[in-house]
């Protein structure tokens, strides 16, 4: 077994107890990123001879006693909304080609205490926006199990990085599905955690009332793990909570019996593909042989979500992304008359047409007039969601459900049409919404080679209870398997 095939856990074990040194580990990650990334393109930025120095640190620091956590000296990619002091941190927008944070995103602080090793930074859609990762203003990330593919977005690069073993494990965002969608699509594990447990302080907002940062791995067991090193009240953020729970790995391995798993009927009807509503019976199958309870009810308001969510990200988006002025960050046109021509044309030249298309949506939906007709009435929806999730979790534990319609689409074919490309995003948004936790777990393979999870989504601060059943779910489907690509047998 090659060295980049173990699990961050494993890997972390492995390296405690001496067996493998960190440096050793950080050399096997950057040598798969030199082996796989021209073709994967999940990086925009490694650097190195940084990641060496780092890792020689960490070395030290585990051999002296210094530390001791369960993935110290674990290799860890991070998504390039994330800030990091000192690398440059683009949110994949011409806006931010240069932009270099004196400062590390909380997150960050957090992974790197606890002798995580940065290798470097990940793909994603320009600012967040988008399913595919194809809305980079730099460079198409490719889905490892299928390079005609799409990873999935808009954390496609780190999803895409740990499924070809460039990492050991992965940050990520999801403001609508960013972590869940492409973790399905790239056959990894990836969980968006209750709004409030992990700081965003440093990641750079698309829609502040959503945003999480959360966990990407190739197992339930690492993401806990990875959630419990980032989970944390602070200060620098005041939606950030102090909470009890966050021994997470604990919860692993519990049992699930008796369980309550509903799945709404609402997501197995119209729009999802076959082989998706298959890999959904397969994980309520795996769930039932674990011991839990299966069964089908109605949710209600599906039909609401998509534009509720587009109405109030694209609302928060539009606010948010006016500071990118060409003043105080990043890129600035060369040839302008005067202050306002030099905003718009900044502006105009620095975001892609997917940004541009949410700032004009964000801007309309407030502008008075429509404000109430729009605005207003996405956050009265807003709060009716979160209703229907409460009753709903009044009779169960859990939601099981697909965490996209179909496997990943082929490259290219997504973007002519956003409309479509929004309306994927149904089984993701309404979570965001309500500020639920939600796990994606590999579940099967399709007859494309394609790999396809389910998203097991909870109450919140139920994070325990989804780390329980997606354990108990993969102990049931058997070890999970790796694409050609990473196995070397992919034909040339
Ligand atoms: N696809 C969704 C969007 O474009 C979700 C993105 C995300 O979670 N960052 O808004």
């Amino acid at each position: 077994m090659q060295l980049t095939e173990l699990t961050a856990v494993e890997l972390g074990n492995k390296i405690r107890t001496g067996e493998i040194g960190a440096v050793e580990a950080a050399q096997a990650s950057l040598e798969q990123i030199g082996r796989l990334d021209f073709r994967v393109q999940a990086y925009l930025t490694v650097e190195p001879e940084k990641v060496l120095l780092q890792a020689a640190e960490v070395e030290r620091g585990i051999r002296s006693g210094a530390l001791t956590g369960a993935l110290a000296g674990v290799p860890i990619a991070v998504k390039d909304n994330i800030c990091t002091k000192d690398m440059k941190t683009t949110c994949a927008s011409r806006i931010l080609e240069n932009f270099v944070p004196f400062y590390d995103a909380e997150a960050v602080v957090r992974l790197k205490d606890a002798g995580l090793v940065v290798l470097g930074k990940t793909n994603m859609d320009e600012f967040a926006m988008g399913s595919t990762t194809e809305t980079s203003a730099f460079q198409t990330t490719k889905n490892p199990w299928e390079l005609s593919h799409v990873p999935g977005g808009s954390s496609g690069g780190s999803c895409a990085a740990v499924a070809a073993g460039e990492c050991f494990a992965a940050l990520g965002s999801d403001t609508g599905g960013s972590i869940r969608q492409p973790s399905s699509y790239c056959g990894v594990a990836g969980i968006k955690p209750t709004y409030g447990t992990v700081s965003r302080y440093g990641l750079i907002a698309y829609a502040s009332s959503l945003d999480q940062i959360g966990p990407i791995a190739k197992d339930v067991r690492d993401c806990a793990a990875l959630l419990e090193v980032i989970a944390a009240q602070d200060k620098k953020d005041s939606t950030s909570m102090a909470r009890p729970d966050t021994n997470f790995l604990q919860a692993v391995g519990q049992s699930v019996k008796g369980l309550r798993v509903g799945i709404p009927t609402e997501y197995l009807s119209e729009g999802l593909d076959d082989d998706v509503q298959e890999a959904v019976m397969r994980a309520a199958g795996y769930l039932k042989e674990a011991g839990a309870v299966v069964e089908e009810f109605k949710l209600g308001l599906m039909e609401y979500t998509i534009p509720a969510y587009y109405v109030i990200a694209s609302a928060e988006a539009s606010s948010n992304l006016e500071r990118f002025d060409g003043v105080k960050y990043g890129y600035r046109a060369k040839e302008y008359e005067g202050l306002h021509d030099m905003y718009k044309r900044s502006r105009s030249e620095g975001f892609g047409p997917e940004v541009r298309r949410r700032i004009m949506l964000g801007s309309f939906v407030l502008s008075s007039g429509y404000y109430d007709a729009y605005y207003l009435k996405a956050l009265r929806v807003r709060a009716r969601i979160k209703q229907a999730f409460d009753e709903a979790f009044s009779g169960y534990d859990m939601i099981l459900g697909p965490a996209a319609p179909t496997a990943a689409p082929r490259l290219g074919t997504s973007l002519a049409d956003p409309m479509k490309m929004y309306l994927s995003d149904i089984y993701t948004v309404a979570v965001n919404l309500a500020g639920l936790p939600g796990l994606t777990v590999p579940c099967m393979v399709n007859a494309e080679g394609l790999p396809i999870g389910v998203q097991l989504i909870g109450d919140c601060f139920a994070e325990k209870k989804l780390f329980a059943a997606g354990a108990g779910l993969e102990a049931v489907r058997g070890p999970w398997m790796q694409s050609d690509l990473v196995r070397g047998e992919e034909q040339k």
